[in-house]
C-alpha cells in the first residue's frame, strides 16, 4: 500500500481524498517510480478541485510533475535507483500522477534528474518552470534579445511568471512584471524585476493597437491580457503565450500581427518533444540562479496538498508549491 491524493466522481459527487491505494492499482508501465517530491501547478488546481475539466478518467492520483528513484524497470534506458524528473505527457489528466508515494509510467516519458538539481529543486522548477523556459526559448528563436527592449511578464507571481522573470533577468533583459499583487513588488525585485506594474492596465477590453512598448513578453494569463500584450507590442516584436490564468479566451484583432509584424508564440509543455525538453532543463541549470529557488518555493506535505490546490486557483499562492510526498 502507498499513500496518494486520489480524485473520485460519482453519483456522490467530485472529490479528492488523500487515500491508501493498493500497489496493485498502479497503471501500466515500465518504470516504477519510488516519488519524493511532486508540484501544484495551476491545472493540478483544476484537477484537486474539480473547476476545470482536465481529469479525464476516474479514479485519478493528480499531479502532473514528479521526481524521484526508479524502483522497478523493464525499460533498457532506466536502471533500479536513477534519479528521474517526468513533467506532463497526460499524467495526472489520464495516467495516474504524482501526488503519491508511487507511479508507474511509460519510460519515454521520463528524464533523467537534470544535473546540477537537487530533486527538490527541479521540483521547485517543475511544469510551470520549464514551461517559463520553454517561453523563453520561443523568444529568443523569434529574435528578441536583450538589446530590443522591455520584456513584459504577465502573471509574475505565479510559477511560470516567477521562474520567467528570474530567467529573463539573468539572461539580460529589462524585466517589467505585471501583477495584481503589488504588495509583492519586493518579492519580484528580488527576482530581477527592473518595474513592476498593475495587471489592471491590461485586464478590460482594450483597443486593437496602443503605444508599442515591448520587444518581448511572456503571458500566462490570456484573454483580455494577452489581447493587450499583443496590442502594445513593438514592431516584430513576440508574445510567448502559454496561459489561461484570466480566461480562454482571446478577444484580439489581427492588427498587431498585419500592421506591426507581431509574432504570437504559442508554448505547450505537455506533448512537448524530447529533444526540446531536455534544452530546456539544459538551459535551467545555466540560465537559472538555484539560489533564488529557496525564494520562489514553499513546500508542503501531501494532505496539504488539497486546500493549497484551492488557493492556488484563487491566485493566493506566490511562486511554487512543492509537495514531499513522504510527508
Ligand atoms: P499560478 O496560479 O501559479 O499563477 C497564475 C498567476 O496568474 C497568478 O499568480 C496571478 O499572478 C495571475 N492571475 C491569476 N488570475 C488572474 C486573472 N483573473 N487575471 C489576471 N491575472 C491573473 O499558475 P501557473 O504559473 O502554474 O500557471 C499559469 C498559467 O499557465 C495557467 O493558466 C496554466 O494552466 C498555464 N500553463 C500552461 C502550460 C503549457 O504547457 N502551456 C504549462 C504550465 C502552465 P499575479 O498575482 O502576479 O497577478
Amino acid at each position: 500500500m502507498f499513500k496518494g491524493i486520489l480524485i473520485e466522481k460519482d453519483d456522490a459527487g467530485y472529490r479528492a481524498n488523500l487515500a491508501e491505494i493498493d500497489e496493485a492499482q498502479l497503471p501500466d508501465g515500465d518504470v516504477t517510480v519510488a516519488v519524493q517530491y511532486s508540484t501544484l501547478n495551476y491545472k493540478d488546481g483544476l484537477a484537486i478541485t474539480g473547476k476545470g475539466p482536465v481529469v479525464r478518467k476516474f479514479p485519478m492520483v493528480p499531479g502532473i510533475d514528479l521526481v524521484g528513484t526508479v524502483e522497478a524497470s523493464s525499460n533498457p534506458d532506466y536502471r533500479v535507483g536513477d534519479a528521474v524528473v517526468l513533467n506532463g505527457w497526460g499524467v495526472g489528466e489520464g495516467h495516474w500522477g504524482g501526488l503519491a508515494q508511487k507511479a508507474r509510467l511509460k519510460g519515454d516519458w521520463l528524464v533523467p534528474l537534470p544535473t546540477g538539481f537537487t530533486p527538490k529543486q527541479a521540483m521547485s522548477i517543475g511544469t510551470a518552470g520549464y514551461t517559463a523556459m520553454l517561453c523563453v526559448m520561443a523568444l529568443e528563436r523569434h529574435g528578441v534579445t536583450p538589446d530590443k527592449g522591455e520584456v513584459l511578464v504577465t502573471g509574475a507571481n505565479g510559477g511560470v511568471g516567477s521562474v520567467a522573470v528570474a530567467v529573463l533577468a539573468r539572461l539580460g533583459y529589462t524585466v517589467v512584471a505585471s501583477t495584481g499583487r503589488p504588495a509583492e513588488a519586493e518579492y519580484l525585485k528580488k527576482l530581477g524585476a527592473a518595474e513592476i506594474i498593475d495587471r489592471a492596465q491590461f485586464s478590460e477590453p482594450g483597443r486593437p493597437l496602443g503605444k508599442e512598448r515591448w520587444a518581448g513578453a511572456v503571458d500566462s494569463v490570456g484573454s483580455h491580457t494577452l489581447a493587450n500584450v499583443c496590442a502594445t507590442t513593438r514592431y516584430r516584436g513576440t508574445v510567448a503565450a502559454c496561459g489561461l490564468a484570466q480566461g480562454m479566451d482571446l478577444p484580439a484583432t489581427v492588427a498587431p500581427f498585419i500592421l506591426r509584424g507581431v509574432t504570437l508564440a504559442g508554448v505547450d509543455s505537455v506533448m512537448c518533444p524530447r529533444p526540446d525538453r531536455l534544452e530546456a532543463w539544459a538551459r535551467l541549470a545555466r540560465d537559472l540562479d538555484p539560489a533564488l529557488l529557496e525564494l520562489i518555493t514553499h513546500e508542503i506535505g501531501l494532505a496539504a496538498a488539497i486546500p493549497t490546490a484551492a488557493e492556488l486557483l484563487a491566485g493566493k499562492v506566490r511562486g511554487r508549491i512543492v509537495v514531499d510526498v513522504n510527508r
